[in-house]
């Protein structure tokens, strides 16, 4: 057990209000451990090779009972799902923006044809991780928007949510959704405006949040995840990318050592952010943001 998940249990409920069972008469009862959802984790990535199964392990006794495993490529199809198989995690295929350059057309069509051959895999919630980087220079980005257009054309086809990649690309995704509807999903990192983030959430999306939230300069994603309606919000970590402010290593620092890795199990104390900013207990945002997680990905119920 790791000293982060003593903090959680002892010290979170004395920083936030914990309505439900703080200060009721009569025997105290121990708070549930909560259960977390992270909704992104790249648990396929290369960065965790060396220690899969550890990680997974850690994210279990941190208290993180599901995870979302999205894809970025055709080549991952197959990992990814049998990830989600070997550690009861749910999965998502799907053609990441940023590996839109090297995809071909016939990757469109193996997406087809696998999100048509495991219809009835209970653990496929989702097409993703698609979207648009508008972030990133020198994309070919009509090539993007038609890879983007044609995987929610595909979700639409499936029934399938969508977990959308958002960089500076709010106002294109959501005219791609207005395009062609599908049934909500998830608007992972989202890092657009308000304006933007009542559009998403009116079109039946949840919006993403997670180590970004910690940083303290980050405010418009503070200020974003303090003001949302609750409903609106999830957690995930992107593991192994977008550290945590205690993970982060600078500009000067990477001089040394490459970027810390980002996992799954970090998840509660990124919701610490989270809670202390609506003022919450750790035990109603875990229960929320799984509430939340569960009804963007339908899957994730079975
Ligand atoms: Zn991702």
């Amino acid at each position: 057990m790791s000293g982060r998940l003593v903090d959680a249990k002892v010290l979170g409920p004395a920083r936030v209000a914990a309505p439900g069972w703080v200060g009721m008469n009569g025997p105290r009862h121990d708070p549930p451990m909560p259960s977390w959802t992270d909704t992104h984790c790249h648990l396929d990535a290369p960065e965790f090779d060396p220690d899969r199964a550890a990680v997974v392990e850690r994210a279990r006794a941190a208290g993180v009972s599901r995870l979302v495993l999205p894809a970025v490529q055709v080549a991952d199809f197959d990992a990814v799902r049998a990830l989600a198989q070997a550690h009861d995690a749910v999965y998502a295929l799907g053609i990441h923006p940023l590996y839109v350059e090297r995809a071909t057309a016939t990757d469109l069509e193996v997406l087809r044809q696998v999100l048509q051959a495991r219809r009835d895999d209970p653990r496929l919630v989702a097409v993703g991780e698609i979207g648009l980087d508008h972030f990133v220079p020198g994309l070919d980005r009509a090539k993007q928007e038609r890879f983007y257009l044609a995987q929610l054309a595909l979700a639409q086809e499936a029934g399938l949510p969508v977990i959308l990649h958002v960089r500076r690309s709010a106002d294109a995704l959501l005219k791609g959704l207005r395009r062609i509807a599908v049934r909500g999903g998830i608007a992972h990192a989202f890092n657009g405006s308000g304006v933007q983030a009542a559009h998403f959430v009116a079109l039946g999306f949840k919006l993403g949040f997670g180590g970004a939230m910690t940083h303290e300069r980050a405010l418009q994603i503070r200020r974003l995840a303090a003001t949302l309606p609750e409903q609106a919000l999830v957690l995930e970590t992107d593991a192994p990318d977008i550290p945590p402010q205690w993970l982060y290593r600078n500009a000067a620092q990477r001089l040394d050592a490459p970027q810390a890795r980002n996992e799954p199990a970090e998840l509660p104390r990124i919701a610490e952010t989270l809670a202390t900013l609506r003022g919450w207990s750790l035990q109603h945002t875990a229960e929320i943001t799984s509430a939340n997680a569960r009804d963007a990905l339908p899957g994730l119920v079975a």
